[in-house]
């Protein structure tokens, strides 16, 4: 980077100067360069270690059913899972897609597909069909693991069409009979039939995970990271929240969001803890309860949830005031400081503010102990990483010295869990890798103490709860409804998920715009997309503001989607709002 200061503190430089990521890799595979393997790291480890009587999972179903699975049962089953795999012709560095809710044949396929070398890449379930066939197609699945359910309500229609699947696998439910859909095998008599295999000797730049995050240009791009990630999931679930054998872990992420399999599969485990699942959705008073009465002693959620709890109010916060947590942190969005200071009074810990993107593939910017806190910042840059906030001026990058000056946080490249390559789309690592620094699209600000505050996005995505939505993917289906001549996708500012997408559109002659033309448009984008990526709003509007170049002018849009408050189907999904938290 052109005549570049160095903008870190001395309490940075002296955590910096002490540090050294081989310590991790040492602990992990035994030697700095020695093979390493994430499903071996993040089991079988804990079982030569006489750890193997351990509660690895403990899982609560949807309708409260329950299970404990140890580290010695985790590991023969993910063994077993890798045994199937590589029988069915997983080659290394084949990718497997797993369409799975938060149930336990998901944590233990992620883990037997890094023992076979494969690279696990799960996709939400809250995705409708297009988004799935696009990930499985760009992500070149081979295999896919899905429950039956999902599988054929939202992919059956595709598979011939999915030139590179070769097998599919289905976890059936319990109470499932007759036969099996055409062309699938059933997961559980396979895996129950198999014998556990050693893992492979991946190397830590091997690659294990993918996930996907949608791009400007419409196609969604898979960020691949490698076994090697692994370093950063134990330094940081120490590091941010001091995570040993005796924690309760939950990360309420779900499957499709790095987040889950950085924190809601990886880091708990090679830290030898619980990882506490639950299988059902945002709930308040369930997850209270679940808080209590599991003893969690830290937590990982997002703002969102955060904010669906004060909803929720204080007196049924304060009935389960009395519980383990020791941390609870968020990632994903701002968190406000008013949010940071409900958590202290009515869980009692404080909401610790964390940063990081799915290129990253771990926590980067935290407030944790150690670290420092400040509400209302994402915290202060964690050992092993170096942070620059930088400016491109006269055409080069320069990194700013000067307190509280925003511009884009561009990161040091290097660190172990930063992504490896992407794949689809257009060579994106051109875009954001230069003179050995990752540059990550976000606007930020550093005080004089080293806290960084969030400033925006510097592109148009649109940060929708846990969700990115790239507009394009979204203009993309709407245009293939007959009535849609133009249409532009842009985000309107929400009080519960940050933004949500809006859609305006201009019809094709013959079509008439209406209430009737909007429900039906309306239901075509949820029926396609699915409901976490489909427009609230769809607006009918003549002709579309463009720029010069022709391009849709989205601020224009954007000024319209705040002015237009009222009148159409807004946020149907809310649960019920019952007051906010009174201070007291
Ligand atoms: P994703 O890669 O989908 O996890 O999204 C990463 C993006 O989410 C970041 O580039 C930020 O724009 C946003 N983000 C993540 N954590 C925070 C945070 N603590 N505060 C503000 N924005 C965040």
């Amino acid at each position: 980077m052109a005549s570049a200061k160095s903008g870190k503190t001395s309490e940075e430089k002296n955590i910096a100067q002490g540090f050294s990521w081989d310590e991790f890799a040492v602990e992990l595979a035994g030697s700095a360069s020695g093979p390493l393997n994430l499903g071996a790291a993040c089991t079988d480890r804990h079982v030569a270690a006489g750890r193997g009587d351990a509660v690895a999972i403990r899982w609560i179903g949807r309708h409260q059913d329950r299970r404990n699975i140890g580290y010695d049962e985790l590991a023969a089953w993910s063994g077993r899972i890798a045994a199937v795999l590589s029988e069915l012709g997983l080659g290394h560095g084949d990718s497997v897609a797993v369409l799975l809710d938060r149930v336990p044949e998901l944590y233990a396929s992620a883990l037997g597909i890094w023992k076979a070398a494969g690279v696990y890449c799960p996709l939400s379930g809250a995705f409708g069909p297009g988004p799935l066939k696009a990930r499985l197609d760009v992500g070149q699945a081979r295999i896919l693991i899905a429950s039956e359910d999902l599988y054929l309500r939202k992919l059956v229609s595709s598979r011939a069409a999915l030139d590179g699947l070769r097998q599919v696998l289905l976890v059936r439910a319990e109470d499932a009979t007759g036969p099996l859909p055409e062309g699938c095998l059933d997961f559980k008599a396979l895996v129950d039939g198999a014998t556990p295999m050693a893992a492979h000797s991946t190397k830590a730049e091997d690659p294990a995970f993918l996930h996907f995050t949608s791009g400007t240009t419409g196609t969604p791009k898979g960020v691949v990271h490698a076994h090697g990630a692994v370093l950063g999931h134990l330094m940081t679930g120490r590091a941010v929240f001091g995570l040993t054998e005796a924690d309760v872990f939950w990360c309420t992420a779900d499957p499709g969001w790095v987040t889950s399999t950085a924190y809601g599969v990886i880091a708990p485990l090679v830290c030898g803890a619980t990882l506490l699942v639950d299988e059902a959705d945002v709930e308040p008073r369930r997850w209270y309860g679940i808080l209590h009465d599991e003893k969690v002693t830290a937590w990982y959620t997002t703002p969102t949830a955060i904010r669906t709890m004060m909803r929720f109010g204080a007196a049924l916060a304060r009935s389960y005031r009395d519980n383990s947590l020791r941390v609870a942190a968020s990632v994903g969005e701002p968190l406000n400081a008013e949010a940071v200071s409900w958590g202290a009074k009515a869980l009692g810990v404080p909401f610790l503010d964390t940063w990081w993107q799915t290129e990253t593939g771990a926590i980067i910017i935290a407030n944790a102990p150690g670290q420092g806190r400040r509400p209302g910042s994402m915290g202060r840059v964690l050992p092993g990483v170096e942070a620059a906030v930088v400016r491109c001026e006269d055409g080069a990058a320069q990194m700013v010295t000067d307190a509280d000056t925003v511009g884009e946080l561009a990161l040091r490249q290097g660190w172990p869990a930063m992504f490896s390559r992407y794949i689809g789309g257009d060579d994106r690592v051109g875009k954001c890798c230069r003179d050995g620094w990752y540059f990550t699209g976000d606007l930020v600000r550093r005080d004089a103490d080293g806290f960084f505050w969030f400033v925006g996005r510097a592109d148009d995505m649109i940060k929708c709860g846990a969700q990115q939505i790239g507009p394009f993917e979204v203009e993309g289906m709407l245009m293939d409804h007959p009535a849609v001549a133009e249409v532009g996708v842009v985000s309107k500012p929400d009080l519960l998920l940050r933004e949500v997408p809006v859609a305006f559109a201009s019809l094709n002659p013959g079509f008439e715009a209406g209430d009737a033309l909007r429900a039906e448009l309306l239901s075509f984008a949820r029926q396609e997309l699915g409901a976490a990526l489909a427009p609230r709003e769809i607006h009918f509007i003549a002709e579309l503001p463009k720029t010069s170049t022709g391009k849709i002018l989205r601020r224009a849009l954007k000024a319209r989607a705040v002015a237009e408050l009222d009148g159409n189907e807004l946020l149907p999904d809310l649960p019920p709002c019952p007051g906010r938290f009174d201070d007291e």
